[in-house]
């Protein structure tokens, strides 16, 4: 017997209706270039959305087509995401750190349609242009005095393209498993792969986001987004807090520098924010040399990579509660969450601090298993590792235009590509990528662990351990490091002792080289591919 509800699409154009009605008057605050604190209310934006559904709509493109942008985050990258995905295309999010051939690869594997961009990255558009002969034209996202100088015709001016044009538009309807934006991986190996989000998908992920112990994103809140709007969809902020009725702020081009987002914090009363660790790295570096608090600020989600208990320790002395999360492009992208900020009182100091570095419980939607070598699964015991595998309605089931993936090999899961433990209560770590991982005597050491570990160190900036040959052991772990401002005299012995007895002895690494920067990818991982091209003929002392 099936049930008598009504069928309702789950598709995001309900955001526009629904936050136009009832959150109209809250607030989106931007850094642009043209305007270092734009603001507006979410009524204004949605109307804006409108006209700029009305230009499309001249355009006369075909339903699924794909409207790249090309953007920071700010309200003009807003109003696109929704003028696009609700009139009915793709929006397809292009990440400007991508090499310029990957740029290249991705627009014309999309068959991108249109591009809509920031003028910051005018430069890099120039240089690729020529090679994307489907794109019909380039819209920068600013006033007229700020466009570029070019002798391109197909070149366009954002705010001259709503000039003059309705804020009245009858949103299409959608079928809720339409697409509705298009992000590719960065891969470190072979060309990105198209992740392609449904509406339905992305609404799903936006109630499971929501929830208290994920994001928590409630009407109270101020969040600012510094995860980028180019990259998995900014985490869902765009979506979640138009839902909540959230007041949005954007950083633009200067989610790197701290004394912005410390400075919009403070002026904005932002209560919640995320981000990958390295910009908290930015914010606290300019907390702690200034003196400046951050007292609005209630609790920050970081993921992206593992957050190295320095930086939660140190949130701590601002009353800033970190909570750690874990997923992939391939998953919208959240997989887990770890709360127990919020359930402080069950954990004695050591057992928090133990507790909190893990990535947290899957969020309801989003199952897990880890299996060894020949598929079986194994214990959430705490200590078996395995390839960490997850299905659930907002993990992909296919790459877009690619048939078949190792990923996909056992069907209904999806591979993450990373090695895990999970223990009886269903709390993750992440030990590493599958890729990265270091057998030692036949045993792992989990490169993350190490890392974090060596983070902690006071003269430490970043640091990355990989795996290189040993004669007895087969491998052993090497930790290369970027000292800070004071590390100046930090030397190899004193890393490892620092290591002792925080991490198992026979993980402390053989050797430690120091080296000027880290070599990041285009979503601010260690490049751990480069570390072993940098090492690739270091032998060990003893070796
Ligand atoms: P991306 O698709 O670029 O977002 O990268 C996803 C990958 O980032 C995951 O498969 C993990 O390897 C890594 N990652 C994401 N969040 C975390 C985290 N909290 N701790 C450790 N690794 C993470």
């Amino acid at each position: 017997m099936q049930g008598l509800m009504m069928n309702a699409p789950l598709t995001i154009t309900s955001i526009v209706h629904h936050a136009e009605r009832v959150h109209g008057r809250k607030e989106i605050v931007s850094v642009t270039r043209d305007n270092p604190r734009h603001r507006y209310t979410y009524k204004d934006a949605f109307g804006r959305a409108r006209q700029l559904a009305n230009a499309i709509a001249g355009w006369k493109l075909e339903q699924g087509d794909r409207i790249a942008t090309f953007a920071w985050n700010d309200y003009r990258h807003f109003e696109t995401y929704y003028a696009s995905a609700c009139s009915g295309y793709v929006c397809h999010t292009i990440n400007p750190r991508l090499f310029p051939e990957q740029i290249v690869y991705i627009i014309n594997h999309a068959d991108d349609q249109w591009v809509f961009l920031d003028p910051d990255f005018w430069p890099i558009v120039e240089g690729v242009a020529d090679q994307c002969p489907g794109v019909k034209g380039w819209v920068v996202m600013t006033t007229r005095e700020h466009m570029p100088v070019t002798d391109r015709d197909n070149v366009v001016c954002y705010e001259e393209l709503l000039e003059g044009q309705s804020s009245t538009f009858e949103w299409p309807e959608l079928d809720e498993n339409a697409a509705c934006s298009l992000c590719y991986t960065s891969g470190t190996t072979g060309n990105p792969k198209g992740v392609l989000y449904s509406h339905r998908s992305t609404m799903l992920h936006t109630y499971a986001t929501m929830m208290p112990d994920a994001l928590g994103i409630a009407s109270s809140d101020v969040v600012m987004p510094i995860v980028p709007m180019f990259h998995v969809n900014a985490w869902g902020n765009p979506y979640a807090c138009p839902v909540a009725g959230a007041k949005m702020v954007m950083p633009g081009a200067k989610m790197g520098d701290g004394a912005t987002l410390a400075a919009l914090i403070n002026e904005e009363g932002v209560t919640m924010s995320a981000g990958v660790p390295t910009v908290w790295l930015n914010l606290l570096n300019h907390l702690r040399s200034t003196g400046e608090r951050v007292d609005t600020l209630e609790r920050v989600v970081v993921g992206g990579s593992a957050c190295p208990l320095s930086i939660m320790e140190e949130f701590d002395t601002y009353g800033v509660d970190t909570r750690h999360a874990w997923g992939m492009t391939e998953m919208s992208p959240l997989g887990t969450s770890n709360a127990a900020g919020a359930n402080r009182a069950q954990f004695t100091d050591d057992e928090f601090a133990k507790m909190r570095t893990n990535v947290g419980i899957p969020v309801f939607g989003v199952e897990v298993k880890i299996t060894d070598d020949d598929n079986n699964e194994l214990p959430w015991d705490g200590k078996a590792f395995g390839a960490l595998k997850v299905r659930g309605p907002w993990i992909c089931e296919s790459y877009y235009k690619l048939d078949g993936s190792d990923a996909h090999s056992e069907p209904g899961w999806f591979e993450t590509g990373d090695v895990a433990t999970i223990n009886p209560d269903g709390y993750v770590s992440i030990t590493d990528r599958t890729k990265d991982v270091i057998k030692s005597g036949g045993e792992w050491i989990s490169s993350i662990e190490v890392e974090n570990c060596a983070t902690g160190h006071p003269m430490v900036a970043e640091a990355g351990v990989i795996g290189r040959m040993h004669p007895k052991w087969g491998e052993r772990p090497l930790l290369i490091v970027v000292r800070n401002e004071q590390g100046a005299d930090l030397t190899p012995d004193e890393l490892k002792n620092y290591l002792d007895g925080k991490i198992a002895k026979w993980w402390i690494p053989d050797d430690v080289q120091f080296i000027d920067a880290m070599p990041h990818t285009a979503t601010g991982k260690i490049q751990k591919m480069e570390l072993r091209e940098m090492f690739a003929d270091y032998q060990f002392p003893d070796a």
